[in-house]
């Protein structure tokens, strides 16, 4: 039988890639809490590419071959930095992003716990051995896949570039990180960490750009993968440009988080919860829960989420958004929301920091009376609104849940476990909470979504981060005559 070569898979050509587009020039990054500026960064050019690339498939040559328990020492002394230093890189993230103190050491935190699980590489990377026939083993290797890439967004400048370099470091690849041209400098003092506690040069390095950048490490022929977090239009470009230049891709994409609320549940426990999730990190968060499906008689509730989420104190418990057009925006969503005839229970709209004149605010916000359609119902916000849809049943309410074309989280709060159940047998998400409002699993519980908020197979980080980052060989080995005569000797 003759089986066609099915050829090489089709680059980009250099005409169509845009790498000569690239151009250094510096970026001036200023606080949207105040407008402070931060410092300067410089863009990468179509050279500074080629060098850092260089300089990690160099560095990759080497690193590959360290073993894998000498690798993770320098997990083991990053995590001590990064402690040593939690506050002093918490006060970077919050100033570059406009989160709270409190909110960038979760972060932070959260990072670190990435860290820990790869940091335990020699236990999760053994893979199997089996005599799967008299005298004749089979194993399993899995083997880092060279220099490969990271595109991050603004809203966690250190965890999420965090879910990506750890394990593909200890996992032996070389990590070039670009992240979002709003809130460069965190990533950069990680850099200086990872140096810090003995990473070899080349092995991680940050280039700083925009989609040019992006377009061009997509493009590049020795770029061997990418995972990209970001909004959904975004990420479904990226994902695609990937996969056409042959890479091994994964794209985590935007949400609209719904968070079911039963007539059972703990009044207390669901009121603070329900605002958390909203309304933390400005409610710039892929995980926050954006709309409220209240079911059956919810007065009472409502009335508590409000009180709840009117005692934030802007500014000291809430911190700003990234910059003034996602300002202009959220607020685009309320004015267009009230004109619709929707009940504003809370408006953050006119809000006033004292000191903060140059910062970009916005306060809780808590919209009543929307409808599923509805455009605040739809979209992702990416701000400090909780829309409440009023629904009669459970079975209503996952209605709206299934039909939302995106599916990160999704969470319910009821005391009947029976009801619990279903809804997670039921809701059309990858991560769903039950009584917990931002339902992000713990490693080595991988984080992902469906739907329209993962482009590709697999979650980012846990055991489906090792398999994104390597790849496997099967061994077959016989080392002895007694071996069995069968169709394998
Ligand atoms: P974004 O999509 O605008 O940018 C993400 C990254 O892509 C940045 O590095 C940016 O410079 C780059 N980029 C922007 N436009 C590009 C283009 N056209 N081509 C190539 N690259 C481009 O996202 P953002 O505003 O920085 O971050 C917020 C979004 O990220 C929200 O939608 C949020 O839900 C999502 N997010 C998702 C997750 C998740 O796990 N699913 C986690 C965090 C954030």
């Amino acid at each position: 039988m003759n089986v066609k070569n099915p050829g090489p898979v089709p680059k980009i050509s250099a005409s169509e890639s845009n790498s000569s587009l690239l151009s250094a020039r510096m970026i001036e990054v200023t606080s949207p809490v105040d407008g402070a500026l931060l410092g300067k960064v410089q863009t990468a050019d179509h050279s500074m590419v080629e060098n850092s690339i260089h300089a990690a498939s160099a560095a990759f040559a080497s690193w590959s071959n360290v073993a894998v328990k000498e690798r993770v020492q320098v997990l083991f002394r990053f995590k001590q930095l990064v402690e040593n230093n939690l506050k002093e890189l918490a006060g970077l993230v919050s100033a570059e992003n406009g989160k709270t103190l409190a909110e960038a050491e979760a972060e932070l935190l959260k990072g670190v716990e990435v860290v820990e699980f790869a940091s335990s590489m020699p236990q999760l990377i053994t893979g199997e051995l089996l005599e799967v026939s008299a005298g004749v083993n089979c194993h399993t290797r899995k083997f880092p896949l060279g220099v490969v890439a990271g595109i991050t967004p603004f809203n966690f400048p250190a965890m999420v570039p965090m879910w990506m370099f750890p394990i593909a470091l200890a996992c032996g690849n070389a990590f070039i990180l670009k992240p979002s041209d709003q809130v460069p400098l965190t990533p950069v003092r990680l850099a200086e960490l990872l140096l810090d506690a003995g990473l070899p040069e080349g092995l991680f390095q940050v280039l700083q750009g925009d989609r040019t950048l992006v377009e061009t490490l997509l493009d590049h022929p020795k770029i061997q993968a990418a995972a990209f977090v970001g909004s959904t239009p975004v990420a479904r470009q990226v994902y695609a440009r990937g996969i056409a230049a042959g890479k091994r891709m994964l794209a985590l994409g935007g949400a609209k988080n719904h968070l079911v609320v039963m007539p059972d549940a703990d009044l207390e426990v669901t009121a603070r919860n329900v605002v958390n999730s909203s309304m933390g990190c400005a409610g710039q968060r892929c995980m926050a829960a954006s709309v409220m499906l209240a079911v059956g008689e919810s007065e009472e509730i409502i009335r508590a989420i409000v009180a709840e989420a009117g005692a934030i104190r802007l500014g000291k418990d809430m911190g700003a958004v990234i910059n003034r057009s996602a300002r202009d925006r959220i607020i685009g969503y309320i004015n267009r929301a009230e004109q619709r005839g929707i009940k504003i229970l809370l408006d953050g709209r006119q809000v006033i920091v004292p000191g903060k004149p140059g910062g970009y605010y916005v306060g809780p916000t808590i919209l009543d009376g929307v409808t599923p359609g509805d455009e605040c119902a739809c979209d992702e916000i990416f701000g400090p609104v909780l829309s409440i849809v009023r629904v009669p049943s459970l079975a209503a309410a996952l209605a709206v849940e299934n039909a939302s074309p995106y599916g990160n989280a999704a969470s319910i709060y009821t005391r009947d476990g029976g009801t619990a159940a279903h809804f997670e047998r039921q809701a059309n998400a990858g991560m769903i909470g039950i009584n917990i409002g931002v339902p992000v699993p713990r490693e080595p519980f991988s984080f992902g979504g469906w739907n329209n908020s993962r482009f590709g197979c697999g979650d980012i980080t846990g055991h489906d981060g090792i398999s994104f980052w390597t790849r496997q060989k099967k061994v077959t080995t016989k080392w002895t005559s007694a071996a069995g005569r069968n169709w394998m000797s």
